[in-house]
């Protein structure tokens, strides 16, 4: 069973009188443990792809399951349960919450999971140790530097253990140097058997990935894995 399938998604955005379509007729197959780059123009359609596979958004037409469950028909309060537990998402410009410390954002999605303080406080430290960040625990996000902020967001992304990473151009906002560190944490956890999908503009981590989407006008353009 594949992890994701993505059968006859359509996107459309109203802008004025205008139909944008965002996505248009996608179908899309990713089996678990994949290492998928999505690529394309600006406003080929990636983002809205990719907060689809999130449960971030809702396609106007077409089926997408994830480990085998049609989760387009889930209710808002069941995608969410199933999006807490089985998704992690990284984005471009981290969206951290501002009057929350290093530690408090890292342990936000298992605070609201319900997860014993005990279990939580001991999962977030290892994952501050395993992230480099032990020294930060107590900072706020404007105390951090972009690296710093971009591992917090990956520690949080993965601190319930999903099998599903997502990753919208998350070295945008970085300098190559750091950029390159946050891309060998993803990857890290790729090779320990992570679902990573992962949005860049920038060819040189598009070719590090074992498989290449390219999107053009909400479509796939082309896909490595088909030839
Ligand atoms: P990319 O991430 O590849 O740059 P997007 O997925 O953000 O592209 O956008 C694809 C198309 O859909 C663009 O034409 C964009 O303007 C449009 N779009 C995306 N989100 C919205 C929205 N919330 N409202 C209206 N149009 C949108
Ligand atoms: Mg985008």
């Amino acid at each position: 069973m594949p992890l994701i399938e993505l059968s006859g998604i359509e996107r459309r955005f109203l802008l004025g009188d205008t139909t944008v379509h965002a996505l248009a007729g996608l179908n899309l197959t990713i089996e678990a443990g994949e290492y998928v780059a999505v690529m394309g123009p600006s406003g080929s359609g990636k983002s809205t792809l990719l907060n689809l596979l999130g449960l971030l958004d809702r396609p106007n037409a077409g089926t997408y399951r994830l480990e085998g469950r049609d989760v387009t028909t889930l209710t808002p309060d069941e995608q969410a349960k199933v999006r807490s537990a089985r998704i992690g998402f990284v984005f471009q410009s981290f969206h951290l919450v501002p009057r929350l410390t290093a530690a408090e954002n890292i342990a936000l999605p298992m605070t609201l999971a319900g997860f014993s303080p005990a279990e939580r406080d001991q999962r977030v430290a290892q994952a501050l140790k395993d992230f480099g960040l032990d020294q930060r625990a107590d900072h706020k996000p404007d105390q951090l530097s972009g690296g710093q902020r971009q591992r917090v967001a990956i520690a949080r992304a993965t601190i319930m253990q999903p099998p599903l990473i997502l990753a919208d151009e998350p070295t945008g906002n970085l300098d190559r140097h750091t950029g390159d560190e946050v891309v060998r944490l993803l990857e890290e956890l790729n090779g320990r058997g992570v679902t990573l999908v992962v949005v860049t503009h920038d060819p040189t981590l598009g070719a590090r990935a074992r498989r290449q989407l390219v999107m053009e006008d909400g479509r796939l353009k082309s896909d490595s894995a088909v030839g």
